[in-house]
């Protein structure tokens, strides 16, 4: 039976740790979904809730994170050079470590990976793919993949995206991402493919081509970054498509904010109400959130921990606090170069205690991310931290900013903006003419000033509007279709 083999594979999960799953089975379960769909139409009534996995029951939540930890770091003070001095360092020991203690060692930070990256392949694991982040802060990092890691990931996502029916074999995807992000691109091909759906890698070429490519093969699943959405959006706008056109049932974005204005706006364009803004990211792969019906983020807590911690003190964020997001992905969903208490310095609130009432109640959540600790405006002539200080035009998120600007009716998608804490503690806006055009300055400040958001407008040219707040849209690829020969 289907379900056994589920329910045993939770078991698994939870009881053996300690060794590499075996890919083998999970395709063998991703086989017998697929079956199971056609013979009866549904994969059964409570699977879905199975494939969630134990750490959904907060009763053993607790236990299960505590020896999830320890087991990862146990693994990471052997195998990982840098893991091995940062433990000894801190004279943390891996068997004692708890949710409560973890504290005491210290975080992984981006520039960690950048000075040493061969410091992080664990011995006896054997590189096979590298993929590179692609984020607008800084140089990027190169992390590398395992054939255990590569093959293991996407098996993982077929069979959750099977049981809660959001992949199968009707479906077909495009998937507009940067080639650099070569982990997301080969997982959306290995699911694809293990869930016999067709996968369509168009890239991040200009927008009128892979609306071409939409408008020819009539993919059911959309894949990119909010920026290119907008491009994509704007484009369909120029040529007159809309909804008749599309066959899409979902949109999945991530990397970067999705404000409520351009959700909308992709809803109205595409003629599907599923656009949904996701939680990836190469560094801590393969751990990743899904938003829900009620806008929270839920991280999948069956694969790392995840900790919020309080951009005022460094410490566990209280309820309504503004803190980074901390990610452990656990051994033995990562293998070859992990990282462990690592800052995504991805921004989010945590939630009043209290039920969720959302469609993932059964799973802790925070706010969406709110932008990168980095895009918190900072004075211009102090360059301190605003952070957690002052007024609220200081501790205005990249969401607060993105949400406010995309919901003008100049519609500037994607948003370009620059933002600093003047000298009197008001927030400084440099905004592209296109922004205000023919709506005005002033009702811009007032838009603005309606959301909270008290600031002192500075306008500049069109031409200097990517350089104001770079986007993964930038990173778009040239192609030979648009040269004249
Ligand atoms: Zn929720």
């Amino acid at each position: 039976m289907f379900e056994t083999g589920v329910r045993q594979l939770r078991l698994a999960l939870a009881m053996v740790w300690g060794r590499p799953l075996n890919v083998g089975v999970l395709t063998g379960l991703v086989d017998d979904a697929l079956a199971t769909l056609r013979e009866f139409g549904e994969p059964g009534d409570d699977v879905g809730q199975l494939v969630d996995g134990p750490f959904a029951d907060p009763t053993v939540r607790r236990d299960l994170t505590e020896r999830a930890l320890r087991r990862t770091a146990r693994r990471l003070v052997n195998v990982s050079p840098f893991y091995a001095q940062r433990f000894a360092a801190a004279g943390v020991d891996p068997r004692r470590l708890t949710v409560d203690n973890l504290g005491e060692l210290p975080l992984t930070v981006k520039a960690d990976l950048v000075a040493e990256p061969r410091a992080f392949l664990c011995a006896g694991s054997t590189p096979v793919i590298s993929t590179r982040t692609t984020g607008s802060t800084g140089a990027p990092v190169e992390i590398w993949l395992s054939r255990y890691e590569a093959s293991m990931w996407p098996a993982f996502a077929a069979l959750s995206g099977i049981l809660r029916g959001e992949i199968g074999p009707t479906d077909a995807m495009q998937v507009c991402l940067s080639s650099r992000a070569t982990a997301a691109v080969q997982q959306d091909v290995g699911v694809c493919r293990l869930a016999g759906a067709r996968a369509d890698v168009v890239g991040l070429v200009p927008p009128d081509e892979a609306l071409d490519a939409m408008l020819h093969g009539k993919p059911t699943i959309l894949a990119t970054y909010p920026s290119y959405l907008a491009l994509l959006i704007k484009a369909a706008a120029r040529r007159g498509v809309g909804p008749a056109e599309f066959r899409l049932r979902r949109v999945d974005t991530g990397g970067e904010v999705l404000s409520t204005a351009l959700a909308a706006a992709a809803r109205e364009t595409f003629g599907t109400p599923n656009i949904n803004d996701t939680f990836a990211m190469t560094e801590v792969l393969p751990v990743t959130g899904r938003s829900c019906n009620l806008g929270h983020l839920h991280h999948d807590l069956n694969t790392g921990h995840v900790e919020v911690l309080s951009v005022a003190t460094g410490e566990p964020a209280t309820a309504g606090e503004l803190g980074t997001v901390v990610i452990t992905p656990y051994y033995p969903y990562r293998e070859c170069m992990p990282v462990f208490r690592y800052d995504t310095r991805d921004l989010v609130r945590v939630l009043p205690d209290g039920p969720l009432g959302c469609d993932l109640a059964g799973t802790p959540a925070t706010s969406l991310i709110l932008g990168k600790f980095e895009g918190l405006p900072r004075g211009a002539a102090t360059g301190g931290r605003a952070a957690g200080a002052g007024s609220r035009a200081a501790g205005a998120t990249t969401r607060d900013l993105v949400e406010a600007l995309e919901a003008l009716p100049t519609r500037p998608w994607p948003a370009r903006f620059r933002a600093e804490v003047l000298d009197d503690g008001r927030l400084g806006l440099t905004l592209p003419h296109s922004t205000v055009d023919g709506f005005g300055a002033d009702a811009v400040t007032t838009h603005l000033a309606d959301r909270g958001l008290d600031v002192e407008l500075r306008i500049v040219a069109d031409d200097e509007a990517t350089a104001l707040r770079a986007v993964r849209a930038d990173l778009i690829e040239s192609t030979f279709t648009t040269r004249a020969y």
